[in-house]
């Protein structure tokens, strides 16, 4: 089986090399705007665009001097942004016109099939770019030997850091394993970021609220600065510096939480986040957006063997014992049910339900404590609709 990964990897370009790095960037988005303005009167395929550039390359002949398959991803992408907007105007989305790119904004470039190579040199390593030279990498994880290099995009941060995205196809022989045996409930919660029906829960890093302060002297000090001085750019890299290591930090948390999911669970039962609804909930919006949720049952999805998302309807009120239906506020924090007794955390109750409703999905109903024991058996064709390849055994 061919398995498609992408790596990301830091790069250090020296300042001559940063100088070139910079300049592909602004001759893709020059690239980019031509062709935005030659599809303003209706749809441009890429074959269209490729005919396009070919006219430009003649028109202006410095283009010779930059890697012909970089320009050519460029209508790659403009056919792919064009088909987005008519998928969505289809769909009966409101829809605009594609829209030239700021300087500010166009951060990418990608060397599809050819025109990189990765080099060693004593302890360095490098990545060499056609027409950009041999530039520092750190290879914090080593590329798998049995793999082949489909792509290189070369991205810039907002902060000025430079990666690489390395596209693999490695070629992996498929064990299955056969049996599921452990199946885990997660609630996903404010308070803790998750709540698994193992009794085990994380709480929520908050990092976006332990850094409000900082960022709000950052911001002030910005918007104090004068417009278009040179002391107002030193400001707003600062401010994108704090704002990326708020991404960072919640970045890494929800990879180590996720990844440990994955590694001790084989089948991880989440609830279906209905996001819009919640972010209604103005005191909570900035709380949520913090969390994302969304971001971490992403990871999930690609890290686990087999994630089902449950609908979330009812499960902080029901009774995991006995069914019963106990309303209650965000603010009450224990489930205590007047009916069978039950006294738990409410995020605890919430988890087992969501196991015992995903369990449902797979036709079949017991209590958390018996799960060990219950076998589950994947259908060997592979393919990703849960519901229809798992059938209870034994
Ligand atoms: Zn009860």
């Amino acid at each position: 089986m061919i398995l498609t990964r992408n790596y990301k990897f830091r790069l250090y370009p020296n300042e001559v090399q940063e100088k070139k790095l910079q300049n592909n960037l602004a001759v893709c988005r020059w690239v980019y705007n031509k062709f935005v303005e030659h599809a303003k009167n209706g749809f441009v395929s890429r074959n269209d665009c490729n005919y396009y550039l070919t006219e430009l390359k003649q028109a202006e002949s410095w283009l010779y001097n930059y890697h012909s398959k970089m320009l050519q991803a460029v209508s790659t992408q403009i056919d792919g942004s064009q088909k987005a907007i008519m998928e969505l105007s289809k769909k009966g989305h409101k829809t605009g016109q594609l829209r030239f790119c700021r300087y500010s904004d166009y951060r990418t470039f990608t060397y599809n099939q050819t025109g990189y190579k990765f080099e060693q040199c004593g302890k360095h390593r490098y990545l060499h770019l056609s027409k950009i030279g041999h530039i520092e990498i750190r290879l914090h994880r080593e590329i798998p030997a049995n793999s082949k290099i489909k792509q290189v995009i070369v991205t810039k941060s907002k902060s000025r850091k430079w990666f690489a995205c390395i596209t693999l196809d490695i070629q992996e022989p498929l064990i299955p394993k056969k049996i599921f045996c452990k199946c885990v409930g997660i609630d996903v919660g404010i308070k803790s970021f998750t709540y698994d029906s193992d009794d085990n829960h994380t709480p929520n890093p908050r990092n976006l609220q332990k850094m409000l302060k900082p960022l709000a002297r950052i911001q002030r000090k910005v918007s104090r600065r004068k417009k278009g001085s040179n002391n107002r750019l030193k400001a707003i890299l600062h401010m994108q510096r704090v704002h990326e290591k708020i991404s960072n930090k919640r970045k890494d948390f929800q990879h180590k939480l996720s990844t440990q999911y994955a590694r001790n669970n084989d089948v991880v039962f989440i609830e279906r986040l209905e996001k819009t609804n919640m972010m209604k909930n103005h005191r909570l919006a900035q709380s949520i957006a913090d969390a994302s949720w969304g971001s971490f049952v992403q990871k999930l999805e690609y890290k686990c063997r087999m994630l089902v998302q449950v609908p979330a309807r009812n499960t902080t009120i029901d009774c995991s014992r006995c069914g019963n239906t106990v309303p209650k506020s965000l603010a009450v924090r224990i489930h205590k049910c007047n009916k069978c007794g039950l006294t738990s955390d409410r995020d605890y109750n919430a988890s087992i339900n969501i196991l015992q409703k995903g369990l449902k999905i797979f036709n079949h109903d017991k209590l958390p404590q018996e799960l060990r024991k219950v076998t589950l058996v994947e259908n060997p064709n592979g393919s990703m609709k849960q519901e229809e390849i798992i059938q209870f055994v034994g």
